[in-house]
């Protein structure tokens, strides 16, 4: 008996909901719920499953979450909406007695800034409660985390150096859009870089540190070093990591429309008055963008994720890149979403799964990488984004 409550009907709410709807074994008992119910029944019609309930619901709001939680009495809530909404939701959950997972970490909404130290306040409290929250069960972070914890269980004796590569060689033929939600995609790019060197955190300027970086299958790509914030649990878990840090690819036109968007003020996240009424200009930005959902059926090309390490075993260096390349129009074919929601939702089902199945079950506040990761492998290989590994290669970092 699995009963779990998804919440957020967009792109990565799409793919969980038709990945829980695949393995109903597990997951027995469905509902979607989201501020706009219309996006949740449009969901289950194309699933076709009209066992799976839906619901509106404000996840800003504690009061209105703990309601739908005691009558639905979901055991878990896989939490897709936005990262504005973790500690409501999480609170919620506390009051209710529901399990909890989500991909990624709180952000407020009035200030652009990555920490976990917001949701791991929570830890006593969901511990007491006998309750599991999963932080970050996404790709990146998620299956980022996973990589590492794989590596250091069967690869190393002590991991040196981490790098997380993240590739989108996808085309969407459109000028400019976002893969995933533009609000917080842009509030992410725009940030000051960020990465851990010996113990200290070092600042870089947005975007300044960049280099080619070879992705299998793809080839050389323009790869920028960005502030993750799985970074910040993975030396905090790995405590051997000399460096980590996460770089993504940007095309050019790509970063010259970012450029123009914010010299024009366009990504700013104050409010601003037109014409009598309060507007942020980067919501407002989102309302003219293309829907990240709508960019599937013409998507072309793959996505390259992965873990490139460097450390020690048996006293000797080796080097091991693990990594996933998931193609945009097969995540299309099987959910209607592109490869970046099919990349994140795939693991959030595999992470409630995990929980489910009794393999990833302990009360308290835990990132993925605390866990088992071999039934998670396992479980990738299986549910559509498959992984490969290179021993002692060229990581060119
Ligand atoms: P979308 O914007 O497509 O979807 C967000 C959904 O949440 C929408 O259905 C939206 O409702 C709903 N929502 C927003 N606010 C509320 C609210 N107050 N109450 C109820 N529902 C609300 O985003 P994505 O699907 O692209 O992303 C979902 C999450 O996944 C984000 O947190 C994002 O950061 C994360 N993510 C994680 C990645 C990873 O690898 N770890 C990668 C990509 C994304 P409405 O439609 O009415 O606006």
């Amino acid at each position: 008996m699995g009963k779990v409550l998804i919440i957020g009907a967009g792109g990565v709410g799409t793919v969980v909901a038709h990945k829980v709807a695949q393995n109903a074994d597990v997951f027995t008992d469905i509902m979607i719920a989201s501020r706009t119910k219309e996006k949740c029944d449009k969901i289950v019609a194309e699933i076709g499953n009209p066992q799976i309930k839906t619901a509106k619901v404000d996840a800003d709001n504690v009061a209105e979450l703990v309601a739908l939680f005691n009558d639905f009495k979901p055991e878990m809530v896989i939490n897709v909406a936005l990262p504005y909404q973790d500690l409501t939701i999480m609170e919620a959950c506390l009051q209710a007695g529901v399990n909890y997972l989500d991909t990624a970490n709180y952000e407020p909404k009035d200030v652009a800034h990555f920490e976990y130290s917001w949701q791991w306040a929570y830890h006593e409290r969901f511990k007491q409660a006998g309750l599991t929250a999963i932080l970050g069960c996404g790709f990146d972070p998620g299956v980022s985390g996973i990589y590492t914890a794989y590596a250091a269980k069967h690869y190393f004796d002590e991991i040196h150096y981490l790098d997380i590569v993240d590739c989108n060689a996808g085309n969407h033929h459109k000028a400019f859009a976002t893969n995933f939600n533009p609000e917080i995609n842009i509030r992410e790019i725009t940030q000051n870089g960020r990465y851990y060197e010996n113990g200290k955190w070092v600042t870089t300027e947005p975007l300044e540190i960049h280099k080619d970086l070879t992705y299998p299958n793809i080839g050389p790509k323009d790869s920028y070093l960005l502030y993750h914030e799985e970074l910040e649990s993975l030396v905090k878990n790995f405590p051997t990591i000399k460096r980590a840090r996460f770089w993504m690819t940007f095309g050019q036109e790509y970063l010259t429309h970012l450029r123009v968007i914010q010299n024009i003020g366009m990504a700013r996240i104050d409010e601003v008055d037109y014409n009598g009424v309060k507007i942020v200009p980067l919501q407002f930005l989102k309302a003219v963008l293309p829907n990240p959902q709508d960019l599937g059926e013409n998507y072309e090309g793959e996505t390259s994720i992965g873990c490139r390490i460097r450390g020690l075993k048996d006293g000797k260096e080796r080097t091991y890149y693990v990594y996933n390349n998931c193609s945009h129009q097969e995540a299309y074919k099987e959910t209607g979403m592109q490869g970046v929601s099919y990349t994140t939702g795939v693991p959030a089902m595999i992470g409630a799964l995990m929980f489910f199945k009794g393999e990833w079950k302990r009360p308290g506040v835990n990132n993925v990488e605390e866990f088992n990761p071999d039934p998670f492998m396992e479980q990738l290989n299986k549910q559509g984004l498959p992984w490969h590994e290179v021993f002692d290669g060229d990581l060119e970092l």
